[in-house]
């Protein structure tokens, strides 16, 4: 033995924290870095032969930025504001004495950077993503040149925008952004090697923690590492690194529970900063991703969103291409199947299946693939629609983790299988680490282990590393240490995997997993609902008006040789409409810019939507007349009084009649069976009737009464009063456009103070109007319009609010002579219950809930609905409905919901269940109104679509992907029933086959199609969906 081992040998002192902290020391960046090793990490630095930049305030392409004249520039100017671009020309020269040496460029900024060289995008640099250096050449050899031009494009802002104070804060557009490093250095690869192993170690030992005996042998292998290296003398390193990898080699036992990396970027579609910058972050992350896919032939990169891969084909076709290469080799995985990752809550039925069908189709197109999970780790809660829909895209398996975040309760498992509300079922996995960004750090491995949920039924969890939210994505430095620690004993094994390998293995073996049956309900966030409600209304507006617009193309379509179906114009407005329900625009939690940015795009949906909606109707007509037409997308006859013009005189009503997914020509009104009457009472309360509804209102727009009329049963609660307004303190904890807390219940103040007292608008016949203004506070008031129609069974609130309040959250609340402990709410193709008491905190965490169209509290035989036109927030306590209205967080919008909202909801009392007495129906009625349009034939009505019974209802008419010639009608079960229905055409009908909900074909034969139309089963809530072809 020589003398230098045997001094090693030396028995080690009992003193875990000296010899801990010294191996730390040993590698720290901040200490010792004269004599330690990380002080060794570069060697010689060799300045740029100059540097010149221009600023621009647009986000141009790279051949525009070069002709552009730059001044020279040095390492320490600030370049701004905030949003612009600096483009730096670099011109450099590696010194040939660094021969044989790896040479990088050091580039540190506080802007997000992109390198270009030879026109294409190379890498790119963001220190927070931990991206400050691009290696020039990994061996500097004489024949390679040794100057040459780069160019560098640092967009002004961070990785996570600009935020003043803390990440969350409205951006401050008076940033500047500091050059605070541009230079050449020599990279000591061995030295990061050592680094890493160091590192790895030094963490098994912290966190394995003392009573670990495998965190001692590795406390005593770092301990001789210190002892045998001398970072002056790099002879020492070879059997340094030899003394960590006989550690690392050491092997596990069989049974050891397999960790599945994956290397992830996750990139908000916009949130902090705007969608324009969103396209350059996918290009800096993703080309990042495939430097290092050259260099580590194992690594594999998930990545989702088919709009992002849509930009970057657009706007980065170079880099596109070399991801198709990656894809084919299996490296870079598209996954989730969907156009964007969208809320999870607040898209309509037909919105979800559209994220699919537009994702799936895209997916297919470029790469030649369907996805077979989906994806969604990041979005505040998960509708129990979610399995059916995923089920019938093609995907049986999910991947999420965000209900980690859940405020009150744990959720239970980690592996198991979610079970939707028509029972479909999808193995689902939340990674155990309860992160989508991790850094594949001995922490990593060992949280997934440990929080593991479902230990001893399942072997195996997924994790995702790379920087997330703003992009980044992974670093080889992460690589490096996954690739350390494959199989080391006192850790789990550790393998890079692509989401298919890691499901089969799950799939391989679940006998022993639990099941979760109905919603995946987040805890937290629950301010999404409501916040930000100009995004709600163009939503469900722009939702209502493509569907309207494929309905009436699709009609048209069969009815008119002439007609050509707009198909890429449509998909264009859905696509855009699927962008902004990405998991930071819908919810509301996006900066000022963003909302402008998504508004706009509602205002070019709705432009372009009314254009074609009426070119469709015009082309349906095939002979022009003189009458004006009311044309119904909804599969139901509907008797409604329609505004003839803007004008709301009464003289200007008529009541209609129009047959199911059909036209009638407007010639005269229908007579109402029952007119309505308007008295205004001796005290001042006035007193509305339309036979089916009476209603007291009283001075400060509030319901005494309302009751209806042929059973004589009042629904308002005794000594309360409908239509109530009520004001809460809205001071979240933190993410406060996010968030509304359990504490804010306790701060309800009833809106009193009237403006305006109540006055009668419209005295009767075909409608009454009474109208009122309360003041909210100083600054912000309320008017409503109380509109009773005939025939109408529901009172509608045509309500205008000047809003500029400041963490307050405004609802409506209706105490209703119901009593039962749950309350139904309407959900994606279907409606779900939840708990009107708070007898577990899995029921009082969901005092603040999510619902579509209506909300119903009802008991045996009576119940009261509450409709709505833009409102998605709910709650229902003990016997009080409430609708909540408007919230004024100043994070990350400082404006947010400033301003003035129109917003409708209605409150229907109905005598039985809601199934019964068409609640769904009047939800629908209220949210698509009958459209007009001028020179309609003077005929009579005409239907093209029925179904029966009404439990199952025609969702969806619109042209078939794949088959231009056909349509696809989708239909579902809504009231929870198994039945039997028949859908019945007046169009010329050939064939109708059953397909997915991505357009696929899943049975061979066509169904049969008789005299009296198309018999079809539906199970509850079920979702079927048929191409039709036609003669
Ligand atoms: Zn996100």
């Amino acid at each position: 033995m020589s003398a230098v081992a045997a001094m090693f040998h030396q028995p080690v002192l009992k003193n875990r924290r000296t010899l801990l902290e010294r191996a730390e020391k040993f590698v720290s960046d901040v200490y010792f870095t004269d004599c330690n090793l990380r002080g060794r990490l570069y060697g010689e630095t060799c300045p740029l032969k100059s540097l010149s930049s221009f600023m621009t305030s647009k986000r141009i392409s790279f051949s525009e930025a070069v002709q552009q004249t730059f001044e020279p520039c040095s390492v320490g100017d600030s370049f701004g504001p905030t949003w612009w671009t600096c483009w730096f020309k670099v011109f450099l020269t590696i010194p040939d004495a660094w021969r044989g040496k790896e040479v990088h460029l050091c580039w540190e900024s506080d802007g997000e950077g992109m390198i270009w060289r030879d026109g294409q995008p190379c890498q790119g640099l963001t220190k927070e993503g931990e991206k400050t250096s691009f290696i020039l050449t990994p061996s500097l050899k004489d024949e390679e040149p040794h100057s040459f031009t780069l160019y560098v494009e640092m967009a002004c802002n961070g990785l996570f925008g600009a935020g003043k104070d803390s990440a969350i804060a409205a951006p401050d557009p008076h940033r500047t952004y500091t050059l605070q490093r541009a230079e050449l250095v020599v990279f000591h690869r061995h030295v990061r090697e050592l680094l890493t192993d160091f590192e790895m170690l030094v963490d098994i030992v912290k966190f394995l923690g003392e009573d670990n005996q495998r965190g001692y042998q590795a406390l005593f292998t770092v301990n001789e590492m210190v002892n045998l290296c001398d970072p002056a003398n790099p002879s020492s390193f070879l059997g340094t690194h030899s003394l960590a990898q006989k550690f690392f080699s050491q092997k596990n036992g069989e049974s050891q529970h397999t960790v599945h990396t994956m290397g992830h970027c996750h990139i908000d579609s916009a949130w902090l900063w705007p969608y324009e910058e969103t396209i350059r972050k996918c290009a800096r992350s993703w080309v990042t991703a495939i430097r290092l896919m050259e260099k580590n032939p194992d690594f594999i990169f998930t990545c989702s969103q088919a709009q992002q891969f849509e930009w970057v084909k657009q706007w980065y076709p170079g880099l596109f291409s070399e991801i198709k290469h990656f894809v084919k080799k299996g490296q870079f995985v598209p996954v989730g199947g969907t156009w964007v990752e969208m809320d999870g809550n607040l898209p309509s039925g037909e919105s979800m299946v559209r994220q699919f069908l537009l994702g799936q189709h895209f997916f297919q197109q470029e790469f030649g693939i369907y996805c077979k999970e989906f994806w969604l780790p990041d979005t505040f809660g998960y509708s129990a629609q979610l399995p059916q829909i995923m089920r019938g895209s093609g995907i049986t398996r999910f991947l999420t983790q965000k209900l980690s975040w859940n405020l009150v309760n744990t959720f239970p498992h980690n592996t198991f299988f979610w079970e939707g509300l028509d029972s479909s079922r999808v193995l689902t996995h939340f990674p155990p680490g309860n992160s989508y960004e991790m850094k594949g750090r001995v922490e990593d491995f060992l949280k997934t282990l440990r929080n593991n949920k479902d230990k001893g039924r399942v072997n195996h969890s997924a994790l995702l590393f790379g920087f997330g939210d703003g992009g980044g994505g992974p670093t080889q430095l992460m690589l490096d240490r996954i690739h350390r620690v494959p199989d080391t004993d006192g850790l789990p094994k550790v393998q890079m995997s692509c989401p298919d390998v890691f499901f089969s293995k799950l799939e391989a073996d679940s006998s022993l997993f639990c099941s979760w049956s109905g919603e995946l309900f987040l805890e937290l966030h629950n301010g999404t609902y409501t916040t930000q409600a100009q995004i709600k209304l163009g939503n469900r507006q722009c939702e209502v008006l493509l569907h309207d617009a494929e309905v009436a193309s699709s009609l048209a379509l069969c009815r008119n040789s002439a007609f050509q179906y707009p198909s890429s114009r449509l998909q264009e407005l859905w696509r855009l409409l699927l962008l902004n329900q990405f998991h930071d625009v819908l919810p509301g939690s996006c900066i000022e810019m963003v909302v402008q940015d998504a508004l706009g795009y509602y205002q070019e949906i709705r432009s372009s939507g009314s254009r074609l909606l009426q070119e469709a109707c015009t082309a349906l007509c095939l002979e022009q007349g003189r009458a004006m037409a009311a044309f119904n997308t909804l599969p139901w006859e509907r008797t409604e009084v329609i505004a003839l013009s803007n004008h709301s005189t009464t003289s200007n009503l008529a009541l209609v009649k129009v047959p199911s997914v059909g036209i009638t020509s407007i010639t005269a009104s229908v007579q109402p069976e029952c007119p309505v009457s308007v008295i205004v009472q001796e005290d001042g309360n006035v007193l509305m009737e339309n036979g089916i509804l009476r209603v007291v209102v009283n001075k400060t727009g509030s319901l005494l009464s309302l009751c209806l009329v042929k059973t004589n049963r009042e629904a308002i609660s005794d000594s309360c009063c409908g239509n109530q307004f009520v004001l809460f303190d809205d001071v979240p904890l933190y993410w406060d456009a996010w968030d509304v807390m359990d504490y804010h219940l306790q701060t309800r103040k009833p809106v009193v103070e009237v403006d305006k007292p109540l006055s009668v608008v419209s005295a009767g016949g075909l409608r009454g109007t009474v109208t009122y203004t309360l003041r909210i506070s100083e600054k912000s008031s309320l008017t409503q319009d109380i509109i009773l129609d005939a025939m109408c069974p529901y009172l509608k609130f045509s309500t205008k609010v000047d809003w500029a309040e400041s963490h307050k959250f405004l609802k409506v609340e209706f105490p209703v002579r119901v009593h039962n402990p749950y309350a139904s709410y309407e959900v994606q193709f279907g409606h779900v219950q939840r708990p009107t008491h708070r007898n577990t905190s899995w029921d009082w965490a969901r005092f603040e809930v999510w619902g579509h169209k209506w909300a119903d509290l009802s008991e045996y035989g009576f119940g009261v609905a509450l409709l709505n036109d833009c409102k998605y927030g709910y709650s229902t306590y003990r016997n009080t409905l409430s609708l909540s209205l408007l919230r004024a967080p100043k994070a990350p919008d400082a404006n947010a919901d400033i301003g003035q909202h129109h917003f409708t909801y209605a409150v229907m009392p109905h005598s039985g269940s809601f199934q019964e007495s068409s609640v769904i129906q009047c939800a629908y009625n209220l949210n698509f109104p009958l459209r007009l349009f001028p020179n309609a034939p003077d005929q009579s009505s005409w239907s093209a679509f029925s179904i029966n019974p009404s439990a199952v209802i025609l969702e969806t008419i619109k042209q078939a992907e794949n088959h231009k010639d056909a349509l696809v009608v989708r239909m579902f079960e809504s009231h929870g029933s198994s039945v039997s229905a028949t859908l019945t055409t007046t169009l010329p009908l050939r064939e109708a086959i059953l397909c997915d909900l991505v357009e696929r074909r899943i049975s061979a034969q066509p169904t049969p199609v008789t005299a009296s139309g198309i018999s079809l089963d539906f199970q509850p809530f079920q979702i079927v969906s048929l191409l039709l072809f036609f003669q």
